[in-house]
């Protein structure tokens, strides 16, 4: 290379790079590239997807929709609907931004019962995968094949059945920064199963199936409510323990139906919660809080019930603009809602265990329709109070093994009848085991937990006589070390402890003292106690002081009365007994402890007879 070929090759990348920094920067996006980002905003992953799919073909009016997903939806999602169907121009135009033939101005946002209103989710949804419409027009002679990918459609004629087909392939194929956030198949599909499982819950008559990589997953054919639907959906297992609620504040216009679990049923995980407003399935903290407060000293802390909650509200009172999936949504009025929430649940589970005490209820099952399940909880794991025997040591057994193992089916007990007047109708036969009062009743033999029981009725005592609990100066004043950041936390809250009658202050600047402490508690170390109360405020992000203290008061009330109730292994005389079993009849909720276990279970004489075979 000469000297000047070379100086020559310098001044052109000096020239570039000059052309470079001269260059304007800011140029417009292409339209197809534009979309592709804004496609973010809708389809983040294939449920979204699903989503947008399934509602335009119930917004067509489909009665009957099939969805078939492989590869959790990164391969293909296809969607065959019975609905209206679109004409040759509509069905062109279905892929333009903001077409849409749901609303013309925003004005229509609060009267609206459509699910889509925006006109972008075919939009955003052809920008970043490859997709195939078939559709006709109820009536129609012909049909419409369309293909949509890279920005570009065409269409032809075609003779699709009535209703639209739409298959969606590919999902992100021209976006390998999204592509790579997918998650393995068996998460999206898992997504996806939960979705379908909102949608049927939400349209109790659709006829809807599922089809998992070419294997017919699930089959609801239509039913006429929300109940059947629910019964349908879970398992059997779960449907047996299913209560329908039905409740309205008619001055507020606001109605509520569903259907959630008993007392003797919980999870591990809040998958099997669902909330519908006006059909459409939202994701809403509050409202969640106030089905778990309904459930409050039910279940115990930290599971969680199988509910379906529907709310119907005036559509002006509630705005589902406010997320790009809607997927959430805001109330004008979140109280009234919660609240009808929180006390239907809380009177359903009140009802429904005093329905169980005049039934002989080791037979109890609720009437539910016999609808073959269709298998929605093969994911998740639902676990019904009456399995947890099988659990590891860590769980409390709940009943003694009283049945040889083959057996067991034909005797699982349940939470059952208490002696209904304790004078005349039982006998106490004694203490099994130091932990098991027996009582022999008309309708069998009923075993009450000492522990459980003595808790739950000290529990209401804390709760009802609260400030006004017997208290007793203690000899010896107990002194509590704690570290001085976790002083500083509980310092402004101890006057929860002094309404529950234990008069506790600050000593030093890592110590508390305690003076006096309700008559129960007087020869309990309240140390555990203490830290459990400040791990409690460490958790609780409550930013609402009024929930917090209420919060509070359940814990601690619950707390002290584990701590102070008769424990398993302490022998009773006959009139302790007696009267453990007479203060239990009196309690409210007196089929479990605070914690949620029950607190006593009848082995009934039908039982016991069929296991000696004098009956059949
Ligand atoms: P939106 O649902 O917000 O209107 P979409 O992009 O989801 O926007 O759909 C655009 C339009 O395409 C809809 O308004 C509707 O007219 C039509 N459309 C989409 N899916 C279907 C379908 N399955 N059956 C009939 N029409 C449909
Ligand atoms: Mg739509």
């Amino acid at each position: 290379m000469t000297v000047l070929q070379k100086h020559s090759k310098i001044n052109v990348f000096l020239t570039y790079k000059r052309a470079i920094y001269t260059m304007s920067k800011i140029h417009q996006l292409s339209p197809h590239e534009a979309q592709k980002i804004a496609a973010g905003q809708v389809v983040e992953r294939p449920v979204n997807v699903v989503k947008e799919l399934l509602e335009n073909a119930l917004d067509a009016g489909a009665t009957s929709i099939s969805l078939y997903i492989q590869d959790g939806g990164k391969k293909l999602i296809q969607v065959i609907d019975n609905g209206y169907g679109m004409d040759r121009q509509d069905a062109k135009r279905c892929f333009e931004k903001h077409a849409t033939s749901k609303i013309r101005s925003v004005d229509e946002l609060t009267t609206i019962t459509s699910f889509g209103f925006r006109g972008e989710a075919l939009a955003s949804i052809a920008a970043v995968s490859k997709v195939t419409l078939l559709t006709k027009e109820q009536g129609a002679t012909e049909g419409t094949r369309i293909d949509a990918q890279e920005g570009t459609i065409s269409a032809k004629p075609a003779a699709p059945p009535e209703g639209t087909n739409i298959s969606v392939s590919d999902l992100f194929y021209n976006v390998p920064a999204r592509a790579k956030f997918l998650k393995k198949r068996e998460t999206e599909t898992r997504h996806i199963t939960q979705m379908a499982q909102a949608i049927c819950l939400g349209h109790p008559k659709l006829h809807f199936q599922l089809f998992i990589d070419d294997r017919l997953f699930v089959s609801c054919p239509s039913q006429d409510n929300i109940l059947k639907r629910c019964a349908q959906l879970w398992e059997k297992n779960t449907a047996r323990h299913l209560i329908d609620v039905n409740a309205a504040n008619n001055q507020r216009g606001v109605t509520i139906c569903g259907a959630i679990s008993d007392h003797q049923w919980f999870r591990y995980d809040r998958n099997g919660i669902f909330f519908l407003v006006n059909n459409r399935w939202v994701s809403n903290y509050q409202l969640g809080q106030a089905l778990l407060k309904g459930y409050n000293n039910v279940i115990p802390h930290g599971r969680y019930p199988t509910s379906c909650i529907a709310i119907t509200i005036d559509p002006s009172l509630i705005d589902i603009n406010t997320h790009p999936r809607k997927q959430e949504i805001t109330f004008a009025n979140p109280r009234i809602v919660q609240q009808l929430i929180q006390d239907t649940v809380r009177s359903a589970l009140e009802t429904n265990v005093s329905k169980q005490i005049k039934k002989n209820i080791s037979l109890y099952q609720p009437e539910m329709p016999d609808i073959p399940a269709a298998p929605f909880e093969h994911i998740p794991h639902p676990i019904s109070i009456a399995e947890t025997q099988k659990l590891p040591a860590e769980q409390t057994p709940l009943a003694p093994n009283y049945a040889p193992a083959s057996k067991q089916d034909n005797v699982t007990p349940d939470a059952g009848d208490m002696p209904t007047s304790p004078e005349n109708n039982y006998r106490l036969v004694g203490q099994f085991g130091k932990t098991y009062i027996l009582i022999e009743q008309q309708e069998g033999l009923y075993l009450i937990d000492q522990h459980a029981a003595h808790e739950r009725i000290l529990y209401e005592q804390f709760a009802n006589r609260f400030e006004k609990i017997p208290t007793i100066k203690l000899m010896f004043p107990q002194l509590v070390t704690c570290k001085q950041q976790d002083l500083d936390l509980i310092a402004p809250h101890l006057n929860i402890f002094q309404q529950h009658g234990i008069a506790i202050e600050p000593f030093g600047k890592d110590q508390l003292i305690i003076q006096s402490t309700p008559v129960h508690l007087k020869d309990v170390q309240l140390q555990e106690l203490i830290q459990q109360v400040i791990g409690w405020i460490k958790d609780d992000n409550q930013i609402d002081q009024e929930q917090f203290s209420k919060s509070m008061h359940n814990k601690l009330q619950a707390q002290m009365a584990c701590k102070a109730a008769v424990k398993a292994g302490d022998s009773l005389t006959h009139e302790q007994m007696q009267e453990l079993v007479s203060d239990l009849h009196a309690c409210p909720n007196r089929f479990s402890c605070p914690h949620g276990r029950p607190t006593g279970w009848l082995l009934s004489l039908h039982d016991i007879e069929k296991m000696f075979r004098r009956k059949t």
